[in-house]
């Protein structure tokens, strides 16, 4: 199948009688009626369900979707984009262990790796994702053991160089995580390009109704975890009777892990509720991504030729720094979230804030409403002009999470905002 037929019929497939639509299967636990039969889940030689923190039908149906449209081998859902991150993560690294990512990620990422992972015995070095190989081969160590990057970064919109990172991150003989939350995978699939897993948070575009928080990590099934560099994974399990993840479950090896050993561990799960609105948002997913992509490029052309406007950031625009590798990587679109400065700064931008009346105020992305924010005002209203341009803000910068609205209405709307500003 193509993605829109996947995004409809994948993972949930009714027999004879049974509901077209998902069912919400709301229960904590499943009946078994032979201590043998419960047994064989516990040792993990039989897949079943047993207790919906590790597995819940409804869950299950919308993780086997996403595996399918990010062409992965399965998917393991989490509470929010940040349980799944943590997860990802936590399959994989150790306290001891060094990490390499992009610097341009989002917010709640880089303090997780800066900030918390640090406190697990964990190190990060961030760096600039458009340095030439010879100078990131400069950031491993020997214990390096996974490198990370964004498809299209929030909010900084710059495009990963995935099969590039792929291939350095595989030449030190370690996976590349890649967070696909912005592109979702009916613009970019990065296990196309070598990409190891793929994480998402759900609750922006997949759900794309601000209604679920969510997150997902997908494996590729394709990373050699007997490599030497992950024991954990070659070597007997104390906590499932002795398991060795890579003979048991060969390509599956790291989404088991995921499951059976964090999930079980630290509960960060979905709930069979979150599960089924975020299902019923991707029934829609490719053809809400194709409009965002056009209402953004329509948008972004028409800031672009407004006097008011110093630049506008957007990787769909052949003026933009990230148009090449745009499009390489998002050939059908860019997605829906463009900044701009505005050439009055601090002032201006709250005026213009003050002045959008279809446009909401508010500190989200990718809803089906468009969604205005003016970081000088608001989430970065603390610093001073210096200190925001320490963390690449502009006074004048506002982040514009272009809707579903009609893009003529949405243009009124920001033209009049912009004459105020
Ligand atoms: C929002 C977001 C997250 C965090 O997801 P939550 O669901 O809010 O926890 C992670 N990565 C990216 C790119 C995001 O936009």
């Amino acid at each position: 199948m193509r993605i829109e037929s996947k995004c409809i019929h994948s993972g949930y497939e009714p027999k004879s009688g049974e509901p077209c639509a998902l069912p919400i299967v709301q229960s904590t636990t499943f009946r078994y009626t032979s201590a043998a039969d419960v047994a064989a889940l516990f040792d993990l030689t039989k897949a079943g369900f047993f207790y919906s923190r590790l597995a819940n039908p409804t869950v299950d149906a919308m993780e086997k979707k996403i595996a399918d449209l990010e062409g992965g081998v399965a998917a393991l859902a989490t509470s929010s984009g940040q349980a799944a991150l943590f997860t990802a993560i936590a399959t994989i690294c150790r306290a001891g262990d060094h990490i390499v990512a992009s610097s341009t990620i989002y917010g709640g990422s880089f303090n997780l790796m800066a900030a918390n992972l640090r406190r697990f015995g964990m190190e990060v070095t961030f760096v600039d994702q458009t340095l030439p190989d010879e100078e990131l081969e400069k950031a491993f160590r020997p214990n390096t053991r996974l490198v990370m990057g964004e498809t299209l970064a929030n909010p900084a919109l710059t495009v990963f160089d995935i099969e590039r990172f792929a291939n350095l991150a595989h030449r030190h003989n370690v996976p590349l995580l890649v967070d696909n939350t912005f592109a979702t995978p009916a613009l970019c699939r990065p296990i196309d390009y070598g990409c190891d897993i793929v994480m998402h948070s759900t609750t922006k575009y997949m759900d794309g109704h601000a209604i679920q928080l969510g997150g997902v990590i997908v494996d590729s099934g394709r990373f050699n975890w007997a490599n030497g560099l992950y024991p954990e994974f070659t070597e007997p399990d104390p906590t499932y009777h002795g398991t060795v993840y890579t003979e048991a479950f060969g390509n599956l090896a790291y989404i088991v892990k995921a499951r059976v050993q964090i999930m079980r561990d630290f509960g960060c799960c979905q709930s069979a509720q979150g599960a089924f609105y975020t299902d019923l948002g991707l029934q829609t997913l490719p053809l809400r991504m194709e409009r965002y992509s056009a209402n953004a490029l329509a948008m972004a052309r028409f800031l672009e030729s407004h006097p008011k406007v110093e630049r506008v950031n957007y990787p769909g625009l052949p003026s933009s720094p990230e148009h090449a590798l745009a499009q390489k990587y998002l050939p059908n679109g860019c997605s829906g979230v463009t900044s701009f400065v505005l050439k009055g700064g601090r002032e201006a931008g709250a005026r213009f804030i003050d002045s959008v009346k279809l446009a909401t105020l508010e500190v989200h992305v990718a809803d089906i409403r468009t969604c205005t924010l003016h970081p000088a005002s608001s989430t970065h209203r603390q610093m001073t002009d210096e200190q925001l341009a320490e963390c690449g803000i502009e006074p004048g910068l506002i982040r514009l999470s272009v809707g579903l609205e009609n893009i003529d209405d949405l243009i009124e709307d920001i033209a009049q905002a912009l004459e105020n500003a």
